[in-house]
Formats: structure tokens, C-alpha cells, sequence
């Protein structure tokens, strides 16, 4: 007598998720339907969830209390944000004075890895967050430290953000784009799709790329970055084309968050 065929689930190995926020697990304040369910059966099922953001305008104590407050379950440690792993970018290694162009939340953090100079002056380069209150004078600031030959470290380039209602509002990248057209110097990431970023989340996780999923709404920065590592990578929702050539290719693809829990289970 033949046996049913007993058909695996397609992430049924993976033991550590990460899923992005903005446009995944949340639209401004509001949280994706079924996302509080497939974060309990991820952690039921005996699998770590951490949430790989690229937020930059807020610190990780603020998004984790968010989370909180949405109905998800989560402490500053299951948060890994570009500010997180700043320390451990090669440009300040050697802790060089930055001119810090960002949201004053997260100051503090960035001062504790490298020297916030006083001026643009006494700068080496601009580290880039989103300040939602920039003015054009902060702009000339910035470009000042670019045009005597300064780098730009961006926390991401995301063009946007996803907000309630389907609104959009300008992300880091748009920020980071007016400063490298008026200076014809490109952004390097720190955060999402930087290898450098992906890396120090599977350590903080003790996880490993091969039996780990990155779960997000960007082919550019969660899909091309989790696959740049190893991870496996879900899509959610209808992303925006890449601008990437090749465009990255996720291994799975589905229209709504709550879909993910079957690509675990059957
Ligand atoms: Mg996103």
C-alpha cells in the first residue's frame, strides 16, 4: 500500500525569523492583519522572532515599546536597528570625529561610538538618520563636510516609508539623495541591505543564515540583503521595482503577512 506523501512545509527548518516593521508588521500605527497571531505561533512553535528594522528616526527603546503597545510581545533586545550596529562599521573603526545629520533621539547612541564634532568643520564624515524636523541650513551643514571630501554613511536609502491609509513619507534616502546630488557623493548603508547589518543580527540571534528567513516588503534592502547573507526571504505585499539589475528574486512570495505562518506549517 502506498503511503501519502508527507510534503514538508517550506521554511519548516528555519529556526530564527526576522520580519521587518514599516510595511510589513506595521503601517504607521497600525499593525498588519494577523501579525500579533504569527509572531505567537513563530515563538510557539519554538522559533525566535526578531524585528530587522531600518528605522532611523527612532531608538530601539521606542520601537520595542510600540511593538508593545500595538499588542506584540517584545523587549529591546528582540530589536536590531541600523544605530545598533554602528560601531561596528569599518568607516569608524578608528572612532573619526562625524557630523551627525539626525533625529535627536538617537544622539546619544551614535556619540557613544564615535565623537559628534562641534562644527561641520572638525567633521570626517556625516552619519545620516532621518530627522523629521530638518531644516535647509542642517542640508548645508551636511553637504559642507561632502564637498571638502567627506563620506556619507546613511543609516538605510529607503526612498520611503509606509504610513496608514496607503501615505507615504520621504524616507532616509530622500534625504540622503538631496545631499548626494548637491555633492556628487554616494551613500554607504549601515543598516538593511548591508551585509555588515545582517551579520551582527544572526550574531546577537546566535543564528545561522542557513536556517534563517528574512520576512519584509523591500526588494532591495530586506529581500537583496537577506539573500546577500544566505538567509532565505519572504516578500510580503506588492513591492515597488527594484533598482537593482539584476532585480533580487525572493524564495517566497505571498500578498499578506498572515500567509507567512504556512510557509512553517501545514
Ligand atoms: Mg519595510
Amino acid at each position: 500500500m502506498m503511503r501519502p506523501e508527507v510534503v514538508a512545509a517550506p521554511l519548516a527548518d528555519v529556526d530564527t525569523v526576522f520580519l521587518d516593521l514599516d510595511g510589513c508588521v506595521w503601517f504607521g500605527e497600525r499593525l498588519a492583519d494577523g501579525a500579533v497571531d504569527l509572531v505567537e505561533d513563530l515563538r510557539a512553535s519554538g522559533r525566535r522572532v526578531g524585528f530587522l528594522t531600518n528605522t532611523s528616526n527612532h531608538g530601539t527603546a521606542h520601537v520595542a515599546a510600540k511593538l508593545q503597545r500595538l499588542g506584540i510581545e517584545a523587549t529591546v533586545d528582540d530589536v536590531i536597528m541600523p544605530v545598533d550596529s554602528l560601531a561596528e562599521h569599518p568607516w569608524l573603526r578608528e572612532r573619526p570625529p562625524i557630523w551627525f545629520f539626525g533625529p535627536p533621539e538617537v544622539r546619544q547612541a551614535v556619540a557613544d561610538v564615535t565623537p559628534i564634532a562641534e562644527s561641520p568643520d572638525g567633521a570626517e564624515l556625516v552619519v545620516l538618520g532621518r530627522d523629521t524636523h530638518l531644516t535647509y541650513d542642517d542640508l548645508a551643514d551636511a553637504l559642507s563636510v561632502l564637498v571638502r571630501g567627506g563620506r556619507l554613511l546613511a543609516f538605510n536609502v529607503d526612498p520611503r516609508v509606509p504610513v496608514e491609509g496607503g501615505r507615504m513619507l520621504p524616507g532616509t534616502g530622500a534625504i540622503a539623495a538631496a545631499l548626494s546630488y548637491a555633492s556628487g557623493v554616494e551613500p554607504e548603508v549601515v543598516g538593511k541591505p548591508s551585509p555588515v547589518f545582517f551579520e551582527a543580527a544572526l550574531r546577537r540571534f546566535q543564528a545561522t543564515s542557513k536556517r534563517s528567513v528574512m520576512v519584509g516588503d523591500t526588494l532591495d534592502s530586506d529581500i537583496a540583503g537577506g539573500a546577500a547573507v544566505g538567509m532565505r526571504t519572504v516578500l510580503v505585499g506588492d513591492a515597488r521595482p527594484s533598482k537593482r539589475d539584476p532585480s533580487p528574486i525572493p524564495d517566497h512570495h505571498v500578498d499578506r503577512l498572515r500567509e507567512v505562518w504556512s510557509l512553517f506549517a501545514r
